[in-house]
């Protein structure tokens, strides 16, 4: 009889699972279950925030994810059962042989009193879409992108950003106009490499993007 599998998350981890299950083994029988019907991958949020993309163009349907062996289901995770390897979703219950948790971590926008209110975050999609709407209605003044916690997923994402929002400015001939301060909590751009910290300080430097370590917006 086949190993079946349950895997929790069509992120990034859930679905490189599924993939290799279902290249590797003979019979594998995987159920993916996800509360979304699409996959993004989270630099295309920089695309869509820029305008590059429009949002429906980065999202890549799992009904077209076909792996054999694997059967995505579009399902919301209520209640994991770790020994009996059960989970209880909105429409039902599952069982398998093993169980893989790969949900990924959820945004604390309440942990930073008022950033709910101001509205302005690119790390969801929406949040992105919203973005790409505001982004060309800046053309003077001074913005700000800033990091409200760490650890925080993707360490460049926010560098990224300052650096696309200074070519967005210079297109648009209103650099001269504004002002990027980009705030980090951590002590340089991406603490695991220096040598790309050390990169991106010169290319800030360059670009007149004023980088501002150790600062947490409270
Ligand atoms: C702006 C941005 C840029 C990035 N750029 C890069 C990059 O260039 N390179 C890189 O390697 N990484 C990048 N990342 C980081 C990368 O996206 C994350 O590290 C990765 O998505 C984490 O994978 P994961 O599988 O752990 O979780 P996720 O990808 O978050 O997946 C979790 C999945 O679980 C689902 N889920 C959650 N709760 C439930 C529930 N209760 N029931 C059912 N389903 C549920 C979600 O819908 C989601 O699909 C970026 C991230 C952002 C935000």
């Amino acid at each position: 009889m086949a190993t079946s599998v349950l895997v929790l998350g069509a992120g990034f981890g859930g679905m490189e699972l599924a993939t290799v299950l279902s290249d590797e083994l003979d019979e594998a029988e995987v159920t993916l279950i996800d509360k979304g019907d699409s996959f993004v991958f989270g630099y295309s949020k920089l695309d869509v925030m820029f305008g590059r993309e429009p949002a429906a163009a980065v999202k890549l349907p799992y009904a077209e994810f076909t792996k054999p062996g694997v059967t995505p289901l579009r399902e919301e995770v209520t209640q994991i059962d770790p020994e009996a390897k059960r989970v209880v979703t909105d429409s039902g219950e599952h069982e398998g042989d093993h169980l893989v948790v790969a949900l990924g971590a959820d945004y604390d926008f309440d942990a930073t009193p008022g950033l709910a209110e101001v509205d302005s975050e690119f790390y969801s999609v929406a949040g992105a879409e919203k973005m790409a709407a505001a982004i060309p209605e800046f053309s003077q003044g001074r913005a700000v992108i800033g990091v409200c916690g760490a650890p925080f997923k993707c360490p460049p994402a926010p560098s990224e950003a300052a650096l696309l929002l200074n070519d967005d400015l210079i297109s648009r001939g209103v650099r001269d106009d504004c002002e990027i301060t980009f705030l980090m909590p951590l002590p340089s751009p991406v603490p695991p490499s220096p040598e790309t910290s050390e990169a991106l300080l010169a290319e800030f430097a360059d670009r007149d993007i004023h980088f501002v370590p150790g600062a947490r917006i409270a």
